[in-house]
């Protein structure tokens, strides 16, 4: 049989052919779900769900769909616009070699990029391990107690750390000094923080005013160590200094120096922070990397961010968990530590495994190297009549060229190397794990006076010493745990990952029905560039030339957000959806004082908001008030109005989310924005959900006037076990010149300062976005919105005998994700959602978001990504377990003995012995379909919460422990 086509073969290319790719209910299964929906068609679904009086005026203009061939194409030609030179500007951001291992079985791999943040520990303890092993790294490098799972950059960490301090020191000043000789992003992201909660930063920017300034009244102090210029100061008496004023000392430290220098926790340091890039993650233009921060027993009950620690299961052996969940948002709302949700799981990761692969010997080898090659380099400076500034240095020397400042950058430059410019007069130049002996050489070249001889590294070779002071060169041991001598072959480093991921679900095996968290497809194609070289391996403060193709994609990608949300402005620059929310926040805060109305304060938030907003709140000094919902979920209008007029002097701002987090589509937000307007106020929303609105209503021109996006929920980034993020912040146009701006970066000096340590934030993953909407198009992301919304109804209503959708609207419809009520079962069974949720493991599932935003929910949100086969097996085991619950319910199973309140089952105790519970084996096991059910098998038992929090301990396990 021939097989000729008789049109046109351009009629066979498809330029839409991604869209069913990455939505995955095909057109003949909507006509099924439709009808037991009870509707007519997806449209008509869409329509009787979104209020009219919001729907998007016009479609948005994007460029019309793209093939993934095409679109990589096309993004290949951006990415050339990057110059990647090499680096020697430091500053916080350094070359590494990702070792291969780690790159293609980690950072490319979607066991590890796809999986959730670990709140259901029971299938997280691969990734908890992990992480759990990168808190050790930090403690045993610091030299600190307790360390944390991880920090957004080190410039926030930075200012993570003064909050830290100010919460925990007795001082009662307001004052932090902070030493000159700091980076300068870090400087300038601690100043935007300080400044809304009424804190006084003062800069120390000599020697003269640094001993000047600790002889002051202040509530803490930063210094880097080595400093931003690379001398290495003695600490120790200005530790002792601050303690005697009852302030803490706060020491930004670089983790591979620290395997050569005094740790801070060996000069009782009271908090130490850093970044982890240079274990094995990539520049990528300034994010995302993993910051760490360590801190001293004491202050751990008021750490910020996430902390995971070691409990026990249901069996009494060692199970990591998320510890001291107290503190944070979800929590402790305005109270909580910090805002942080996302963080930054995935590089933390990565830097733990470099770790695990060198070992304490290997890092040691790596970081005297790249000393000695400093001491070469100044040895070679000096005979070339460049003699370094300081004595002392680990990986950085300084040298004071005045005049000649400018033309010795563009010689580097015109040799295809960065050197960095500081304070206009100076060079610092950094060197790293990728340093060769050419490095050296051209950079003599740069500073060689034409027709100078010059040296070579050989010279220098013979009994090179680091320029590390004898005082401060570490003596005690570090990583000392068998995990990190253990793992050093290339099989062995391999079988390891793969033994952590083994014990985890990520989206690589089952959907993640999580309420509010969009876990949707992150497609090959759009994961695929981030490694690229001119996205990954080029500095965010390379000159500005050399980052064209990150201006590109950094411009296109905000006219597509600006298209999506109907705003006028976006900066890409926030970290993290609360980074964004905090970004909002403190441009509501800049305008009202703009207006002469500094005093605006109050900030209402409806009882059903995530925690990030009543934290974020906090942290620009805004009141927050908080206003009812009705029975139906709703914002009570009566009760807003009410807030609105008794506060209506101080009113700053509402912050609601869209469609709510009970997960319905609000007839009144128009009213609603236009009540807050009224009252001088604005309006934020949450766009968390953007994934119920892209397309179909936008909150720009619905009455919004600030939102962040969640581009790793919306927009395809993967959570990464929980992190890295972007949270984009976006704004009406009166609001735009109060963006962030990035002063060390060179970007735009007004605004409300820097709120990240890089003026692209987490650039390196931006790629995902902008693939996303190249190859989806305007037509392609409006029909995931509609197939979101689709599947939702869809579990809704399959679900509704079985488990009632707690709120709905009018037509018993819901938006993109439903709530089951679980409560009345527990009068009946005894059993609770979070047993629902445990035995969803056993049938192999992640469980939806527990007790969010309602206690004693599921919520589900399945998204357009899984297909309808998918969506029935998820369906069939929560049928299942309901079947379950009715045995108990009748009394065949006991209320304390039942499969639910056994559940996750591990293999191991389904096969011991003698089996003594009241239910068979079998229905233990949950083997819903033999057939096509690969079974997912619990590494452990259910994990003991309460006994993890009372006996603390973040740290890798002892192997005594696993011992009987
Ligand atoms: C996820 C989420 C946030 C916080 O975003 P992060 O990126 O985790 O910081 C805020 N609000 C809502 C409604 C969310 O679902």
């Amino acid at each position: 049989m021939l097989m000729q086509t008789a049109r046109p073969l351009g009629e066979l290319e498809n330029p839409t052919e991604f869209i069913p790719r990455h939505i995955g209910i095909e057109e003949a299964d909507e006509q099924h779900m439709l009808s037991v929906i009870g509707e007519a068609s997806r449209r008509a679904l869409v329509e009787s769900i979104v209020p009219r009086s919001i729907a998007r005026a016009k479609p948005m203009q994007l460029p019309p769909p793209a093939t993934e061939a095409a679109a990589l194409k096309e993004l290949r030609q951006i990415a050339n616009r990057n110059q990647v030179f090499k680096s020697f500007i430091g500053q916080g951001y350094y070359g590494t070699h990702t070792p291969g291992v780690i790159l293609r079985n980690i950072l490319e791999n979607p066991a590890w990029y796809t999986a959730y943040t670990p709140y259901q520990a029971e299938i997280s303890q691969g990734r908890m391990e992990a992480l759990v092993n990168f808190q050790t790294m930090v403690c045993d490098l610091t030299g600190m107690p307790i360390a944390n799972a991880s920090m957004l950059d080190e410039a926030t960490a930075a200012a993570e750390a003064m909050t830290l301090a100010k919460r925990s020191v007795r001082s009662k000043s307001n004052t932090i000094v902070v030493a000159g000789d700091c980076h300068p992003q870090t400087i300038e992201v601690v100043q935007t923080r300080a400044a809304p909660l009424g804190l006084q930063v003062v800069l120390a920017n000599s020697h003269e005013e640094w001993v000047k300034c600790l002889e002051g009244d202040y509530f803490a102090v930063l210094a880097q160590y080595p400093a931003t210029s690379g001398r290495i100061d003695d600490l120790r008496a200005d530790v002792e200094k601050a303690h005697s004023k009852q302030a803490a000392f706060i020491v930004a430290a670089d983790l591979l120096a620290l395997t050569l220098l005094v740790p801070p926790g060996e000069f009782d340091a009271d908090i130490v922070v850093g970044t982890t890039q240079r274990f094995g993650m990539p520049m990528g233009a300034g994010g995302p990397h993993a910051a760490y921060l360590a801190c001293r027993d004491d202050f751990k009950r008021s750490m910020p961010g996430r902390l995971v620690g070691v409990s026990v299961d249901s069996h009494g052996n060692p199970a990591y968990r998320l510890a001291l969940q107290t503190r944070e948002q979800h929590i402790r709302r305005e109270k909580a530590t910090s805002n942080i949700c996302t963080a930054q799981v995935l590089p933390a990761v990565v830097a733990s495994m470099y770790a695990v692969y060198h070992g304490p010997q290997g890092l040691k080898r790596i970081a005297l190297r790249v000393a000695s090659y400093t001491a070469i380099l100044a040895k070679g400076l000096e005979q070339l009549g460049h003699k370094p500034r300081r004595e002392s240095a680990f990986d950085t020397i300084s040298l004071h060229t005045g005049e000649a400042t400018k033309s010795c950058a563009a010689r580097a430059v015109s040799m295809k190397a960065n050197i960095r410019v500081a304070w206009e007069e100076y060079i610092c130049i950094s060197l790293d794990e990728t340093t060769t002996r050419e490095d050296i050489e051209l950079l003599w070249s740069v500073f060689a006076k034409p027709g100078q001889a010059l040296p070579k590294v050989a010279d220098y070779e013979k009994g090179i010493e680091p320029l590390i002071p004898q005082a401060l060169r570490r003596t005690s041991d570090f990583l000392t745990h068998p995990v990190f001598n253990t793992h050093h072959s290339e099989t062995g480093m391999l079988r390891y990952i793969r033994a952590l991921s083994d014990k985890d679900l990520a989206l690589d095996r089952s959907m993640i029905p999580l309420g509010s968290c969009t876990m949707k497809l992150n497609a090959t194609s759009e994961m695929i560039p981030i490694t690229w070289p001119e996205f990954a391996h080029i500095h965010p403060f390379a000159p500005r030339e050399q980052l064209q193709g990150y201006a590109m994609l950094d411009e296109q990608l905000r006219a597509w957000l600006c298209e999506a949300t109907g705003y006028a402005g976006i900066s890409l620059q926030p970290n993290a959806g609360s980074q964004g929310e905090y970004a909002g926040l403190l441009a509501i805060k800049a305008w009202h004082e703009s207006k002469g109305q500094g005093h605006r304060n109050v900030c209402l938030i409806p009882s059903s908001a995530h925690g990030t907003n009543p934290a974020s709140a906090q942290m620009v000094g805004m009141q927050v008030v908080v206003t009812a919902c009705d029975d139906n979920g709703n914002v009570d209008m009566a009760d807003l109005q009410a807030k609105c007029e008794q506060h209506k002097d101080k009113l700053a701002c509402i912050m609601i989310t869209y469609p709510s987090t009970h997960g319905v589509f609000e007839m009144q937000v128009k009213e609603l924005c236009a009540m807050v307007h009224k009252y001088g106020g604005r309006v934020y929303v949450d766009g968390a959900n953007m994934n119920a609105l892209v397309g179909v209503a936008a909150p720009g021109e619905f009455g919004g006037d600030v939102s962040h996006l969640n581009l790793h929920k919306t927009f395809c980034i993967p959570h990464g076990g929980g992190g890295p993020g972007v949270g984009p912040v976006c704004v009406v146009e009166d609001l735009v010149p109060f963006l962030p701006g990035h002063a060390t970066g060179g970007v735009a000096d007004h605004g409300v300062g820097a709120v990240s340590a890089a003026p692209l934030g987490n650039a390196a993953v931006l790629p995902i976005s902008w693939m996303y909407c190249r190859m989806m198009g305007a037509e392609g992301l409006r029909q995931a919105t509609e197939v979101a919304i689709l599947s939702a109804n869809y579990i809704s209503a399959k679900l509704r005998d079985h488990y009632p959708t707690l709120y709905a609207s009018e037509n018993g419809h819901v938006a993109h994700e439903c709530i089951l009520d679980l409560r009345p079962l527990k009068e009946t069974s005894g059993v609770t959602a979070e047993d629902v949720a445990k035995r969803l493991i056993d049938y192999g599932f992640h469980a939806p978001t527990l007790s969010f935003p309602v206690p004693g929910t599921l919520m589900v949100e399945p998204t357009e990504s899984e297909t309808l086969d998918e969506l029935d097996r998820f369906i069939g085991a929560m049928v299942a377990i309901r079947e379950e619950i009715r045995r108990v319910e009748k009394g065949e199973w006991p209320q304390d003995d039942n499969p639910l309140k056994n559940a996750p089952h591990t293999a191991a105790a389904l096969m011991k012995g003698e089996w003594q519970h009241a239910y068979p084996r079998e229905a233990g096991a949950a083997v819903l379909d033999e057939r096509r059910h690969a079974k997912y098998w619990p590494p452990i038992g259910r994990v003991d919460n309460v006994y993890g929090d009372r006996n603390l301990f973040c740290s890798c396990v002892p192997l005594a422990a696993y011992e009987d």
